[in-house]
């Protein structure tokens, strides 16, 4: 599903530069559901956002399902984008004066489907996500563990091939973040491949490989026996 090999990114800095990213080269199959884990700084959202499309490397080479991303413009970008991508962000990017349901069905109203199609997706997805009751709350009536399900739901409803997530629980309390985990995994057992960064070791367990990043190079790539988050929810 991804494909990325001598992968290298630098910020400039005025006249010096920042090394971020100093050859990666990380595959990650149909299905899989993998941690990238490091502190701070290490080079993972950075990754994550050049695996997102939201962002390009200086040097290597990118395939999204067989697909080789590179010199593309910013429309088929944002087209591939659509297509293939889901996100999900530690402070959830809800829009605060739509409801849980016109945050979900604002990307479906991009891929031109007509308001009746977009309200009943919206509400299958947030019903997936055990919010169907809560369609036509704010996000400021909505806890944190909930928002992040709106967000979970808005990602899925365009039906990514690849559901990214950077520290989706980074913003939540410890069993709130084991709820959203679950759902996670859920998600991937449906058969989505899911990418999550976090610098949280349990959160990181919860999937089936981690992949370690220090300052910009992977230092360890291993599966792991993944533990349940439904034994804590
Ligand atoms: P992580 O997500 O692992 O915390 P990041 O990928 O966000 O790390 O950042 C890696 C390094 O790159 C950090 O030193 C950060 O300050 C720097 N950095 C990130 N984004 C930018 C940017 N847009 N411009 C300059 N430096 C950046
Ligand atoms: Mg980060």
């Amino acid at each position: 599903m991804i494909k990325i090999n001598n992968l290298h990114k630098s910020y400039k800095m005025g006249s010096s530069s920042l090394h971020v990213l100093k050859g990666i080269d990380f595959n990650v199959k149909d299905g899989e559901l993998v941690a990238i884990m490091g502190s701070s700084g290490s080079g993972k959202s950075t990754l994550l956002n050049i695996v997102g499309m939201l962002d390009i490397a200086d040097k290597g080479v990118y395939e999204l399902d067989g697909v080789p991303i590179e010199n593309l413009d910013e429309t088929k970008a944002a087209q591939y984008r659509n297509k293939f991508l889901g996100f999900v962000f530690q402070s959830f990017n809800l829009i605060n004066y739509k409801s849980a349901l016109e945050n979900v069905a604002l990307p479906l109203y991009y891929q031109g489907l007509k308001r009746k199609d977009r309200q009943e997706k919206s509400l299958s997805y947030l019903e997936k996500v055990g919010l169907k009751d809560w369609a036509t709350h704010l996000p400021s009536e909505l806890s944190g563990g909930q928002k992040q399900r709106v967000a979970i739901a808005r990602a899925l409803a365009s039906q990514p091939k690849v559901l990214l997530a950077d520290e989706p629980t980074g913003a939540l309390d410890t069993k709130t973040s084991y709820e959203v985990m679950d759902l996670i995994q859920q998600i991937n057992q449906e058969g989505k491949t899911i990418l999550v960064v976090t610098h949280e070791p349990d959160i990181a367990n919860m999937c089936q490989r981690v992949v370690k990043l220090k300052d910009g190079v992977i230092v360890e790539d291993k599966k792991v026996e993944q533990v349940l988050a439904a034994q804590y929810v």
